[in-house]
């Protein structure tokens, strides 16, 4: 079947790409697993915008630069700030439902921004809502859905992106489709990692199907591990929003001593890599596998009122947060990597486009700024669709980078393959939240191994493991390279940021 898009996911960059294309052409949506299976629905804190009082796009610009350690490409992240209320406002078109006060927009706090700028709907179940919405709205329309659907190749003729190679995941029987515009919406890769906010679909199918396909992906050395996702015993990973400390709640130990401004004069509100590291060393300093996050001198009423989903959950588990601290440690939460693009999310495939947590157009730098994830996707989503409009069926494609190296390609071997836990357990244990240089290159030789014990996969499962295997290696690979410490990379063995590290590790497969 041939179309005029081809959209591979269906989070919030796949379906809000989708409802904008459908006014242009054909659209056909292809998504793994149901409909409504990915990270955004599980997004709990919002979506940054400065449309608030005193607040304007260039302090979010300035926010968003700084937390990206210098990385940060100021064109796109110009882009990101400036275009964000028009998106917003379009989201809402969409039907999603943003929390008002007074009949003003509802804003929080979250840390590392200089204003109140973060939009949310139905408290702490922002992602759910806008999941709802978009997927409600695509199914009433003229776009064709296929779930259980797996992407597992791109087709490239004569240099250009026809359309994609699918697996149904029920049957596992092939399909080919084709179209003018393929895009990719296939989100994160934060199954990587033993401990991980991350629905079970981001297994970073997107960069390894782009990567293979020959298309350049970068900054794959920059995990986000969020600082506090809940360790209660028995209970499922479940992230504990930044929010909560932008509310006021508090870092403190086992013996409920305050922490946070021993590492960092902004306290709980510190960027995300300084939380996260600095409660891996208050729990590495007491031998334990948590720290807590205290909301007990909150008034009751307004926690429950604000953080319904954390409040429930909670309670669930046996906890109430009102009047007992919370139990949490960081975990695998974003991929600040994926497959290069330029503003106009053209991978450097002719036809080829990316948005959404898959594509890095360098908005994020080494760190992303919480909140600035769910503006990226809407933001660069609506520039590739605008993009395919203006190419007149003439596809351009980003232009390559000189540098960039390939992986070495593994042949055939004897041992066995791992399990995807096996693989979770070497990454959480040395590409994690602190990587030193010996622990990484033992990471590279086993994920090596295993890439060339694998046997050509033949479903889902198979399918996702190669592709993790394959991410796992792109990651390990640049943060062996990069030997110096910047936002979210930190290693032992070069602590601090060196001036010539001030570029970006790009791979590309020779194909
Ligand atoms: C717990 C949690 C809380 C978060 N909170 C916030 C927040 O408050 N604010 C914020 O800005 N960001 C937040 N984030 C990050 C943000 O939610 C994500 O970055 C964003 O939702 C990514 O959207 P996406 O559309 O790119 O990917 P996703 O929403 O993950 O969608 C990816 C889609 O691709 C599909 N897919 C994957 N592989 C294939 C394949 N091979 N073939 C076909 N389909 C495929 C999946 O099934 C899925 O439909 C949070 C993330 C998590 C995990």
């Amino acid at each position: 079947m041939r179309y005029d898009y081809i959209i591979a996911g269906s989070g919030i960059a796949g379906l809000y790409a989708a409802l904008l294309a459908r006014e242009h052409g054909s659209v056909l949506v292809l998504t793994k697993g149901s409909i409504d299976e990915c990270n955004t629905r599980y997004a709990q804190g919002g979506i940054a915008a400065a449309v608030g009082p005193g607040d304007s796009p260039e302090l979010h610009l300035q926010d968003t630069i700084a937390a990206g350690a210098g990385l940060v490409d100021e064109e796109a992240a110009r882009i990101l700030v400036t275009e964000a209320a028009e998106r917003i406002r379009d989201l809402a078109r969409f039907g999603v439902p943003f929390d008002s006060v007074d009949g003003e927009v509802a804003l929080g706090r979250e840390g590392a921004h200089s204003h109140a700028r973060i939009l949310h709907a139905g408290g702490d179940a922002t992602g759910a809502h806008i999941e709802l919405s978009l997927s409600s709205l695509a199914r009433m329309s003229n776009i064709t859905i296929k779930e259980y659907c797996q992407v597992e190749e791109i087709v490239v003729s004569g240099g250009v992106a026809a359309g994609v190679v699918t697996l149904d995941t029920r049957t596992n029987t092939p399909e080919t489709f084709e179209a003018a515009s393929t895009i990719l919406a296939m989100g994160g890769c934060g199954q990587l990692y033993r401990v991980s906010t991350n629905s079970e679909v981001a297994t970073g199918d997107g960069v390894a199907v782009a990567y293979r396909a020959g298309a350049e992906v970068m900054d794959m050395e920059f995990i986000q591990f969020h600082p506090t996702a809940l360790r209660l015993p028995g209970a499922p990973v479940f992230l504990i929003s930044e929010a909560v400390r932008g509310e006021g709640a508090l870092l403190v130990d086992g013996n409920g001593a305050r922490f946070m401004p021993k590492y960092d004069e902004r306290g709980e509100l510190a960027s995300r890599d300084i939380v996260a590291r600095a409660i891996h060393t208050e729990m590495a300093a007491a031998g334990a596998d948590h720290v807590y996050l205290d909301t007990t001198h909150l008034p009751a009423e307004k926690v429950s009122a604000r953080f319904p989903q954390i409040y429930s959950y909670c309670l669930e588990h046996g906890l109430d947060i009102s009047k007992e601290p919370i139990p949490v440690s960081p975990a695998a939460h974003y991929a600040m990597g994926g497959v290069r693009t330029n503003v106009w999310g053209e991978t450097t495939i002719r036809g080829l486009y990316a948005c959404g947590e898959c594509a890095c157009v360098g908005v994020h730098g080494a760190n992303r700024l919480a909140s600035n994830s769910l503006l990226e996707t809407v933001v660069f989503a609506q520039r590739v669709v605008q993009r395919t409009l203006e190419s007149d069926g003439r596809n351009r494609a980003a232009e390559r980078t000189p540098e960039a190296g390939a992986l070495n390609e593994p042949g055939r071997a004897g041992s066995p393959p791992p399990d995807r836990s096996e693989l979770q357990s070497l990454m959480w244990d040395n590409v994690g939240i602190v990587r030193d240089g010996v622990p990484l290159r033992e990471a590279i030789a086993a994920l090596f191994a295993w890439q060339a014990a694998l046997p050509p996969p033949s479903d889902r499962p198979g399918h996702e493991l190669a592709n993790l295997v394959l991410c796992g290696r792109l990651s390990a690979e640049a943060a062996l390279i990069r030997e110096e410490s910047r936002g979210a990379h930190y290693r032992l063995d070069f602590p601090d940021p060196r001036d010539g590290w001030l570029r970006h590790i790009v791979f590309r497969r020779d194909v």
